[in-house]
């Protein structure tokens, strides 16, 4: 019988998940496995905000992929995915194509900008490495060219970070740790520095725990963070940005304007022709494409109803590695055709949300907590991950252990 072509697209939590578990179990004569990334090495998305704000070097945060395959197993392939002819089982990449019996697609996310004029051209966006490092070299010339110009202009010194959901947060929290630092580097007067949020909702942190999130903004207020709530972004100019509080609009100036309020599914998923909301494929309880039986979404480009609350589960890392494990687990059913598969069945533990490395806020299994001990949750969660990916050794390589 011939070899069945399991093609996954990815090398996220989703992709390099259902890999892994994959690996495990199939035999290497039972399928031929294909891995396809966009680079040799995969990174905790859940760490980005550290390397953009520059708190943890980008390399701490990355690691090869081959570290965690079994090449005897897994054919890696390092290219960019262009398009899916799911009609015709193949894949376009930029230098070539494949083609598949079984497809996993894990492409993750992407900012959306929901079509605010400027964003794209002026703000950034923490989505991968890349933008990571030129996020965290964009304010740190700011700061080393203040000084430099003979008049002087206090904007390079405002950071504005748009949208107060966990990412705006997180990397306001490691933010108002790194300033310190840069302004002792580059003789910089701290009272120079504005670190403004600009929110839309009536609060930080929608929806999640009121009190743990008054906490949260305290903390960060009395580090210097200004909070806008209730106040949109309208537009960014290469000046800074425009903002809207009912009818009153407002320019701020600023050397640094950084997205952080909104996520979409891959561009991938709109031009391969998936039924899509936003980048987004409501898939079938066994994580299928609507219409494509052999076709699996895991991660940020899917989308599951959480039938509790009647909305989308929120695209999250705890998410995308659960849909992984379950996808390889149904994809050893489909190779061996023994057996049947499984529906998804989300197990959320809980959210953490760091407030820089030694503070954070979360409700874990039900209980809130704040402070030193979500800190500490919130570095046992992220060695997890690795655990769950790379077991003990990549733990050992990559974990944190700077424990307080
Ligand atoms: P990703 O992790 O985004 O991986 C996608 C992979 O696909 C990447 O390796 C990328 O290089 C590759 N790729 C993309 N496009 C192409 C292409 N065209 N061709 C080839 N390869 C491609 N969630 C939590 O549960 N807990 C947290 O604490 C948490 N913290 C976060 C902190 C930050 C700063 C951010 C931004 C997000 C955080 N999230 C967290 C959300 C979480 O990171 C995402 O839900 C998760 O990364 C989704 O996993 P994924 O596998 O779908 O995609
Ligand atoms: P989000 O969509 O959760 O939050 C975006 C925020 O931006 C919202 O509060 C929204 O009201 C605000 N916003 C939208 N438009 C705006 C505008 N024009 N002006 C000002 N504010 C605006 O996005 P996110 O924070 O990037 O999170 C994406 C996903 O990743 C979520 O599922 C989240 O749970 C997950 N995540 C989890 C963690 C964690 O668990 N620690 C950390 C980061 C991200």
């Amino acid at each position: 019988m011939k070899k069945p072509n399991v093609v996954i697209l990815g090398a996220g939590y989703g992709g390099l998940m259902t890999t892994v578990r994959l690996q495990k179990l199939v035999g290497v004569n039972e399928a031929n496995i294909t891995l396809v990334n966009k680079y040799d090495y995969h990174y905790e998305t859940t760490w980005l905000h550290e390397a953009s704000a520059g708190t943890l070097h980008h390399d701490r945060v990355r690691y090869p992929i081959t570290d965690v395959i079994d090449r005897n197993k897994v054919q890696f392939v390092q290219d960019t995915v262009v398009k899916i002819i799911p009609q015709e089982q193949r894949v376009l990449l930029e230098k070539g194509e494949l083609s598949y019996d079984y497809l996993v697609v894990a492409l993750g996310f992407e900012s959306e900008t929901f079509g605010i004029k400027g964003l794209k051209e002026y703000a950034f966006s923490i989505a991968n490495i890349n933008a990571a490092r030129q996020i965290r070299e964009h304010i740190e010339y700011q700061f080393a060219t203040y000084n430099t110009e003979i008049e002087k202009r206090e904007e390079r010194l405002t950071i504005v970070v748009g949208g107060a959901g966990f990412t705006g947060i997180e990397f306001l929290g490691e933010l108002v740790n790194r300033v310190p630092e840069l302004c002792r580097e580059y003789d910089i007067d701290p009272k120079k520095v504005r670190i403004i949020c600009v929110e839309a909702a009536p609060t930080a942190l929608p929806g999640f725990d009121p009190e743990l999130v008054e906490y949260a903004v305290g903390v960060l207020e009395r580090k210097g963070v200004e909070f806008r709530i209730g106040t949109a972004i309208k537009e960014c100019t290469p000046e800074g940005i425009i903002v809207a509080k009912g009818d009153e609009t407002e320019e701020i100036k600023a050397g640094t304007v950084v997205w952080a309020a909104g996520v979409r599914g891959s561009y991938v998923i709109d031009e391969s022709g998936f039924e899509e909301m936003r980048g987004r494929v409501k898939v079938d309880p066994f994580l299928r494409a609507p219409g494509y039986d052999n076709v699996f979404i895991v991660g940020d480009c899917s989308l599951m109803i959480n039938e509790e609350t009647n909305r989308p589960y929120p695209p999250t890392a705890q998410i995308a590695m659960q849909q992984g494990e379950l996808c390889a687990k149904n994809l050893a059913v489909l190779i061996r055709q023994q057996g049947e598969l499984q529906p998804f069945k989300p197990d959320i533990k809980g959210t953490v949300c760091s407030l820089g490395h030694d503070d954070a806020i979360g409700v874990v299994f039900g209980k809130k907590m704040w402070g030193s001990k979500a800190s500490f949750m919130k570095k046992m969660v992220d060695n997890r991950a690795l655990y769950l990916i790379g077991g003990p050794s990549l733990v050992v390589k990559k974990g944190k252990f700077n424990i307080f």
